[in-house]
């Protein structure tokens, strides 16, 4: 049977690199001679460690983070971190700044309001969320236990291009749809977190980067499994890990390696979504882009047709012509393809074409 290669712009899960979807192929039934897979090892073999450690150490030196922050590796997925956050730094009576810049931070500001009294710091809602907040703009408290925002809006199409300066204030943010997109001051932040399946490996991985007095203050009296300390202590072994998803993204961050790092990833991600931009700002309104310019999402790219009616046949002449995930999100409609990391230029080379094409057909 032949298979139709297809362009993958899944907002999630999503494309993996195919050379290391290849590798794992080759290494699935014996995993580098150890006559077993990757997923049939011991979490607790000397072969099983140095995937984990391996995994680990790439992510510090890739992303640059300063010797005072842990790498974790949990699971739950970053809608656990919207609960888990809350539940170690929040009390009744506290307060914490959360920036509402769409459905994920809104969904993190609901699991705040569980656990203390958290406050809309800034809100881009009236607009549909077409913008990021101006930075002078958010409501800030000197006595904030922390500021959460969502570095990247997978929905809307909208990125944080610089981060707020919060001082004595804990910063955190969920990166996960453009975590190791780019360089990033990582000092800035007292914990980053996001599901590893849009960037960095299949589903099942969630990724802590957290300043070590983060750990130290958190609320003692939780459950085991819902302390950052636990799974500190155990350098993220505390019970049996993910084993194959940590392999897959090892394997991911070395094929980021191998790309020459973040900041040619950065450079080849501004290439892909600027050539698909600039097939929206060059069709004289045909296709009309959700996000306003400066707030435009280097992973996400949200557009509409002028034209509603031909919304649907775009996207159905688009899935016939090997286009996957074109469509919007289900509650928020219209179109959206993501230039995630693993995403090759030509794929975006082929829904330029491709939205060019049907701009002059219809
Ligand atoms: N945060 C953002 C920005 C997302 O895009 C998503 C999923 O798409 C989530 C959180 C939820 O992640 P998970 O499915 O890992 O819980």
């Amino acid at each position: 049977q032949t298979i139709q290669p297809v362009y993958n712009f899944n907002a999630g899960p999503s494309a993996l690199p195919s050379a290391v979807l290849e590798k794992a192929q080759q290494e699935l039934l014996n995993f580098r001679g150890t006559g077993m897979s990757v997923m049939e090892l011991s979490h607790r073999s000397a072969a099983y460690e140095e995937v984990h450690n391996n995994a680990i150490s790439r992510l510090k030196t890739l992303f640059s983070i300063p010797d005072n922050y842990e790498v974790l590796f949990l699971q739950g997925g970053a809608s656990l971190q919207f609960s888990m956050i809350p539940m170690n730094f929040l009390q009744k009576g506290q307060k914490a700044a959360y920036v509402n810049t769409g459905v994920w931070a809104e969904k993190a500001f609901a699991e705040a309001k569980l656990f203390g009294d958290p406050y809309e710091a800034a809100s881009s809602k009236e607009s549909n969320h077409r913008f990021i907040p101006n930075l002078h703009d958010l409501k800030i408290n000197q006595d904030d236990e922390y500021v959460h925002i969502t570095s990247n809006n997978t929905i809307y199409g909208t990125q944080w291009k610089d981060f707020p300066n919060t001082g004595e204030v804990p910063l955190i943010a969920d990166m996960s749809s453009d975590i190791m997109s780019r360089p990033v001051d990582v000092s800035k932040f007292a914990l980053i977190y996001a599901g590893a399946q849009k960037n960095l490996g299949p589903s099942g991985v969630t990724v802590v980067i957290i300043r070590k007095d983060m750990i130290e203050k958190a609320n003692p009296n939780l459950p085991t499994m819902l302390k950052y300390s636990t799974h500190s202590k155990n350098n993220s072994l505390f019970n049996t890990p993910p084993t194959f998803g940590i392999y897959m993204l090892g394997e991911v961050l070395g094929w980021i390696e191998e790309k020459g790092g973040l900041e040619s990833l950065a450079k080849q991600n501004e290439e892909k979504a600027h050539l698909i931009y600039d097939a929206i700002d060059e069709s004289n309104g045909f296709y009309i882009g959700h996000a306003k310019p400066e707030s435009r999402s280097l992973m996400n790219i949200t557009f509409r047709l002028a034209d509603q009616d031909l919304e649907k046949k775009f996207l159905e002449e688009a899935k016939e012509a090997g286009f996957v995930g074109v469509n919007g999100y289900r509650t928020v409609g219209g179109c959206r393809a993501s230039t995630y990391n693993s995403v090759p230029v030509e794929a975006c080379m082929a829904l330029r074409d491709f939205m060019i094409q049907f701009q002059k057909n219809n």
